[in-house]
């Protein structure tokens, strides 16, 4: 293909991705495919000769659209959304045809730049106070390995990258088991091993870390020599939307003098809203803090924020300046590539600068505020309907519920789950609270209504009905 062509193919899929939305209420919303059958559809080698690109495009619609789940269906209601918002497809559209690489400033300015800006206005935004710096990383699992390494250093009085960690006390890092496995998978690529994440636990309705359990957990740790290098908490955790008392986890944290980590990567979202901010209260005490605007927002993925209240920390953690990435005669700029893992950096402040613009922060706090609303609607519904149980309540827009079975609960709610996604309207997951399996709700989709969140109710009862 080249440009001319782009052209015509360009302008027919601005028109498919429109009707594509246009009819995604039509389509199931998880793939109904079975496992192996869109691998056996393709040729099994590669074409020697070009082919067509009306050809290509056919077995795209053909073969691989019907094992897509759709992520961006009105209906779909299972793990966190992943939004991406008219606009943002838009803005990715652009960086994909400017395709630059933004690892230096000098390797395009603007996009550091505008980095720089739309981080600041995200800050504001969820009400973080001034003085704390952000980046965009391409996922929360990294900015939590970038807090984990800081952490490590830190700890380390910064020699651990150069001296290894043989020799040194175990290092130690706490949170609760209700935090996402990125945190567990950080610890491990860190090179601290599973075994010195110390799991404090939970209490309350909001599972939150038990502020006297982490400060004797610390005490032990001294005693017995090892070496505490840092707290995560959580604000919305994965499963159930868990949340740390973030300010007791502060104090403890500032005794200690440890570095603190918040994940707040769905939750992070709804904090534009300033009547959910207390339950975060506390996060200005933070080092670090993540949210994904891909997650509910509607900045299409990757766009994570990860802001810090000393980003020298972080840079004194991963910066390395061999001649060839060195900018010299610019001084006083930033190179987003010493803030982070991988040293190449897509363009991604620009889809977050258009959905802000695009929507003002007042059109994304309604959408905020109505999922919220028709979850804890839905969640009222079931529970006044026979044989539901709310098993965690609304936290945000996020509830856990089962149908009541009179033999076995497990079998029965993953059949009713497994029965709901099979048909389609809807989609749903699992989780395990408490070691029993739950059914998961989440409203979050950018163009939900409260109508698509009223199917919801009539799927999940016409179908726990239909099996009684
Ligand atoms: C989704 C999620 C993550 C992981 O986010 P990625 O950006 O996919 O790495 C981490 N923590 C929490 C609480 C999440 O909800």
């Amino acid at each position: 293909m080249n440009w001319e062509d782009f052209r015509k193919w360009g302008r027919r899929a601005a028109d498919w991705a429109a009707d594509y939305h246009a009819g995604l209420r039509d389509r199931p919303v998880r793939a109904q495919v079975a496992p192996g059958a869109v691998l056996s559809a393709l040729p099994d080698a590669p074409p020697e000769g070009a082919e067509a690109m009306q050809s290509i495009f056919d077995d795209f619609e053909q073969t691989i659209l019907p094992g897509m789940t759709h992520w961006q269906h009105p209906r779909f209601f299972a793990y966190f959304p992943a939004n991406a918002a008219p606009v943002s497809v838009l803005a990715e559209y652009f960086v994909s045809a400017i395709a630059a690489q933004c690892m230096l400033w000098q390797t395009s300015p603007a996009a550091t730049e505008l980095e720089t800006r739309v981080c600041d206005w995200m800050r504001q935004a969820i009400g973080l106070p001034d003085g704390f710096t952000g980046v965009i990383q391409d996922s929360a699992s990294s900015a939590t390995l970038c807090a984990v390494l800081t952490m490590r250093e830190r700890a380390l009085d910064w020699q651990g990258n150069k001296a290894g960690l043989s020799g040194q006390p175990r290092l130690r890092v706490y949170c609760s088991a209700e935090v996402h496995t990125s945190v567990d998978r950080a610890i491990w690529i860190a090179g601290l091993g599973e075994e010195n994440l110390v799991r404090i636990p939970t209490q309350g309705p909001t599972r939150a870390m038990d502020a006297d359990a982490l400060r004797a957990a610390i005490a032990a740790d001294r005693a017995a020599g090892h070496l505490p290098a840092g707290i995560i908490a959580c604000t919305g955790g994965t499963s159930a939307g868990a949340s740390d008392d973030i300010a007791a986890v502060m104090d403890v944290a500032e005794a200690e003098g440890l570095y603190t980590h918040v994940d707040a990567a769905w939750a992070g979202s709804a904090m534009i809203c300033p009547e959910f901010r207390a339950l975060w209260a506390g996060v200005e005490r933070a080092d670090s803090v993540v949210m994904n605007p891909h997650k509910w927002l509607g900045a299409q993925f990757d766009c994570t924020t990860h802001f810090l209240r000393n980003p020298d920390d972080l840079v004194r953690t991963l910066a390395i300046q061999p001649e060839y990435l060195k900018t010299h005669g610019a001084d006083g700029i930033v190179n987003y590539s010493e803030w982070s893992v991988p040293l190449g950096r897509r363009f991604r402040a620009l889809k977050l600068w258009f959905l802000i613009r695009a929507h003002g922060l007042e059109g994304l706090r309604e959408m905020i505020r109505n999922h919220v609303t028709w979850a804890q609607d839905l969640a009222a519904r079931l529970e006044a309907t026979e044989g539901f149980e709310i098993v965690t309540p609304p936290m945000l827009s996020l509830f856990t519920f089962r149908h009541l079975a009179t033999a076995d609960h497990e079998a029965h709610n993953q059949d009713l789950l497994n029965r709901i996604n099979d048909d389609g309207r809807i989609y749903l997951t699992q989780t395990r609270i408490d070691g029993a399996l739950v059914i998961r709700f989440q409203a979050g989709a950018f163009t939900a209504t409260a109508e698509d969140v009223a199917v919801a109710y009539d799927v999940i009862t016409e179908l726990a009905e239909a099996n009684v």
